[in-house]
């Protein structure tokens, strides 16, 4: 590997784990493994004098990461913050158990980031011969000081681990035991370790020139839980009754679809109303994301205000609750900054412009609406219009529903054509003494109409016979993130 001149300084943070791991019995190799001093292990790994890099040590309380808790990712950053200055990069040594929760952890907490942060560790002790802690370490230590190796920076919290460098906040552990133990299933690898270390630039964060520091608090009181077929109200309540609770993100099915049973949606509703959490929504599955108001199975949880944590990890959108809440927002602001990329940890923003009526109208102007700074319509990837339990007067029966939706055409009334591109489209659906849900997919047409620096102005004309009440109309916006 070509080496630059000029000798990298690299913090080498020893938390624990399984790479620094030895038989608790000295001699009895059956004996449960517990962390080791680095005293005792740098016998193992003579290569580190050959590296030409000035490797400082740091030992922490040396733990197996399952007790890793946030009071400890706060103390990390706290060493990073201490020693910022002094050096080019940050190697921590971790154990893989947990090892996704601190990296998504970190990338919260050190705000402003322009330097690398690599989180490893190993499937076999550093002590046992056909440990892969070496190479994990090796790799991760020139990651760490890319300059000294003619490499690109990674200004990142990531994890290196066998052959790929990934993005810390996107990544899950996928083997228990196999050495390519990490994947990121919604990104791309920022790099590959092969014989040659190849960084894909393409998709590496920028280095922030805003000025590093580091964020110290974060909300323990969050919950995570997967919904599973029969899961009963009761233990909704209780879940959702626990003192002190501010938010909880609960893994659905497939798109994002929960029982659309009337029990199971009290629970959800009186959680978001009357207890004001802010419940997340993401996915059981690895890949993909959630889309609410694809399936009726999840129109209602989004009606009812849960809000999407689109393709985030379960680590990423529970430690991303615990750093919002942390940093002491109330809990609309929380629901919003959920659904917004903060360090590359989910694909898209989402943007909800939302409307209340609760009377019967023919013709509805919304107030206008300003676009959020930042709000990059070449960004837009989907809109939707959803309109909640529209319905007709007592006396009909049975009729046909039509709402026509106006952006930025004021002047919009019955008699004004839906083919005009103002028209997002027209919502349709049958009442039958029913209130209906309608939604619509406008992509386009918002794209079209959008003026950056003008707000928005709805329109919703009924070109139905009757007035036509409705509860909530909303435009959900998704845009790429960078
Ligand atoms: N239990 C260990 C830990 O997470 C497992 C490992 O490091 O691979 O600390």
């Amino acid at each position: 590997m070509a080496t630059n001149n000029s000798k990298g300084k690299v913090l080498m943070i020893y938390t624990g784990g399984t790479i620094g791991m030895l038989p608790k019995e000295k001699g009895n190799s059956l004996s449960p493994l517990v962390p080791a001093n680095w005293e005792k292990l740098k016998k193992f790994a003579p290569v580190l004098e050959e590296i030409p890099l000035d490797t400082e040590l740091h030992e922490m309380d040396l733990i197996d990461s399952s007790d890793m808790h946030p009071d400890y990712w706060v103390d990390i950053a706290r060493v990073i913050r201490d020693n910022y200055e002094k050096f080019d990069g940050f190697v921590i040594l971790h154990g893989t158990d947990t090892m996704t929760y601190t990296a998504t952890a970190l990338s919260f907490l050190l705000e402003n980031l322009d330097k690398p942060v690599i989180v490893t560790g190993s499937q076999l002790s550093i002590g046992t011969p056909r440990s892969d802690a070496l190479q994990n370490l090796v790799t991760s230590l020139t990651l760490a000081a890319p300059k000294s190796f003619n490499l690109p920076l990674i200004p990142e919290v990531c994890i290196c681990f066998n052959n790929v460098i990934l993005r810390g906040n996107r990544a899950r552990k996928v083997s228990s035991s196999g050495y390519s133990g990490f994947d990121t299933p919604n990104y791309p690898s920022l790099g590959k370790a092969g014989e040659h270390i190849d960084i894909n630039t393409k998709v590496i964060r920028k280095p922030s020139t805003k000025g590093f520091f580091i964020n110290e608090s974060l909300e323990k009181n969050v919950m995570l839980f997967d919904i599973f077929p029969g899961i009963s109200p009761e233990i909704l309540n209780s879940v959702f009754s626990i003192d002190g609770l501010k938010g909880v993100v609960f893994r659905t099915y497939g798109a994002g679809n929960a029982p659309t049973n009337e029990d199971f949606l009290k629970e959800i509703e009186k959680a978001v109303n009357k207890k004001n959490l802010a419940l997340v929504n993401i996915t059981q599955c690895n890949q993909g994301m959630v889309e609410m108001g694809l399936y009726d199975a999840s129109a209602t949880l989004s009606k009812l205000g849960v809000i999407s944590g689109v393709d985030m990890t379960p680590e990423a959108a529970l430690v991303k609750m615990m750093f919002l809440l942390g940093l002491g927002y109330d809990i609309e602001t929380v629901k919003d900054q959920m659904q917004k990329d903060l360090r590359g940890e989910q694909s898209v923003d989402v943007f909800n412009f939302v409307y209340e009526n609760g009377k019967a109208d023919k013709l509805y102007k919304a107030p206008a609406k300003q676009l959020p700074a930042g709000f990059d319509k070449e960004r837009i990837v989907s809109t939707n219009i959803r309109i909640d339990e529209a319905a007709l007067p007592k006396e009909v029966k049975q009729a046909e529903i039509e709402l026509a939706v106006f952006m930025n055409y004021p002047s919009a009334d019955e008699n004004t054509d839906t083919s005009i591109s103002q028209c997002l489209g027209v919502l349709k659906g049958t009442y039958n003494e029913e209130p209906v849900n309608l939604i619509l997919g406008c992509t386009e047409r918002f794209r079209q109409v959008v003026t950056p620096g003008r707000p928005i102005q709805i329109t919703i004309v009924a070109k139905n016979e009757h007035a036509v009440r409705w509860d909530g109309a909303f435009i959900s916006v998704y845009t790429s993130v960078e």
